[in-house]
């Protein structure tokens, strides 16, 4: 059906390498089935456990066929769609992180021998993962962890080789989420860096068509393999129209104009206790969060003692032995753990990258059991400088367009 529809269009733009093509949805499971024919794991969005979660996916049966999700501070629910949309969601609780800084990773294994302990490091893993549905904030926040792992003075080499075998198969976003501020945070919702190919989702009256380009020489060559056609003016038109109309329905707005200056000046602004009274210290922000990258480990033996494993593992600076050191915590109270996490993310980091670490993706909103709102708290913070009087819409939190 999909290839009928863009027939029409055939005649009207002449063919030429690079510009974008158009499949249907047997062009996406060809597309799937080519990945996954190249040694790809491909990973993309499923349904489970009433939510969208990224998982194996084996062809375009296994996507959200006709789903999409409602989100708010501390809300999010599935709701089945008019049409059968593959990508008709915004983001569920999982990013890609868990792929390429997993929870939980072995670092070395230390075996008695007669001798002593013989250490055996953990083999780099060479799983080759093609990631199928990135959004453009989801590219950013990939982005920025290169920064952490790859660009520092300590490579993690694990994060490296993962990262290195992987291929991006970004979509660009048809909808926006209440907790989305993508736009604020110049980070969507359009695909511009970080992709192998990119899809837009077409779908007007009997036409459920994918414009396809690519983004790289890997991309071009598996692009050759799909056997896209070649994209229409109108399709073109349409695709851009949908991001466009994409960036106009960010259900959040963040003011980051001197952001960095406005926390650092106001670490005793009276928000943070505000902040304080509930938060639960729960730690899921960090854990949601596609930036977050901040890890513990943890040493095991077994009951005869001749056996030792040492484990990474996610940590989060909410927790209270995250900044334990000799003497008690730094950070022992949930204002000061609340001011450290927001303060680093749109502040400190920048010292620290040269980036923000927020992408403005809005899962620590959604995924708040309270529904605090970074937003929302810098808005606060905003509205109460002396300076701001009297220009005090347009500071961020909920939009009221929403
Ligand atoms: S801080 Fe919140 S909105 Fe920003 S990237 Fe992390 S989870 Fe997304
Ligand atoms: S801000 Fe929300 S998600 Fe984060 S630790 Fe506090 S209660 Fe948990």
């Amino acid at each position: 059906m999909g290839h009928a529809c863009y027939r029409i269009f055939l005649k009207t733009v002449p063919y030429i390498m690079n510009k974008p093509e158009v499949i249907g949805k047997e062009g996406l499971n060809r597309l799937i089935q080519i990945l996954t024919g190249m040694g790809y794991q491909v990973i993309g969005p499923t349904v489970r456990d009433e939510a969208i979660v990224y998982d194996s996916v084996h062809s375009i049966e296994d996507l959200p066929a006709g789903w999409t999700d409602e989100q708010e501070g501390g809300t999010y629910r599935l709701k089945k769609r008019s049409d059968e949309a593959l990508f008709g969601y915004t983001l569920g609780p999982h990013s890609w992180k868990q792929f390429l800084h997993p929870p939980e990773r072995r670092l070395w294994q230390a075996q008695k021998d007669s001798l002593g302990f013989d250490i055996v490091p953990e083999k780099l893993n060479n799983i080759k993962y093609a990631f199928l549905g990135v959004r453009s904030c989801e590219l950013h926040a990939i982005a920025i962890q290169d920064k952490v792992f790859i660009q520092s003075p300590h490579t993690d080499l694990h994060y490296q080789s993962l990262r290195q075998n992987a291929l991006f198969v970004a979509v660009n976003c048809g909808q926006a989420g209440n907790t989305c501020f993508c736009v604020s945070m110049q980070t969507g919702p359009k695909v511009e860096m970080g992709y192998d190919l990119v899809l837009t989702e077409i779908l007007d009256d009997e036409c459920h068509t994918f414009l396809i380009s690519a983004g790289s020489d890997a991309g071009k060559t598996i692009l050759k393999a799909v056997e896209a056609k070649p994209a229409g003016e109108n399709e073109v038109k349409r695709a851009e129209e949908i991001i466009a109309n994409t960036a106009n329905q960010m259900g959040r707005t963040m003011a980051t104009e001197n952001i960095k200056e406005l926390l650092y000046e106001n670490v005793e602004h009276p928000a943070w206790e505000k902040i304080a009274g509930r938060c639960l210290s729960c730690a899921n922000c960090t854990m949601v969060c596609p930036t977050c990258f901040c890890s513990t480990v943890e040493d095991v033996t077994d009951i005869t003692g001749d056996h030792a494993e040492r484990w990474q593992k996610w940590d989060s600076c909410f927790t209270m032995d995250f900044s334990s050191i000799h003497g008690g915590a730094v950070r022992n109270s949930t204002q000061s753990r609340y001011r450290q996490w927001m303060t680093h993310k749109l502040a400190s980091w920048q010292d620290q990258f040269d980036t923000s670490g927020c992408v403005g993706c809005g899962r620590c909103i959604t995924w708040c059991p309270v529904g605090i709102d970074l937003t929302r708290e810098v808005a606060v913070i905003r509205e109460s400088q002396p300076d701001q009087a009297g220009k005090l819409s347009g500071s961020g939190g909920q939009n009221e367009n929403s």
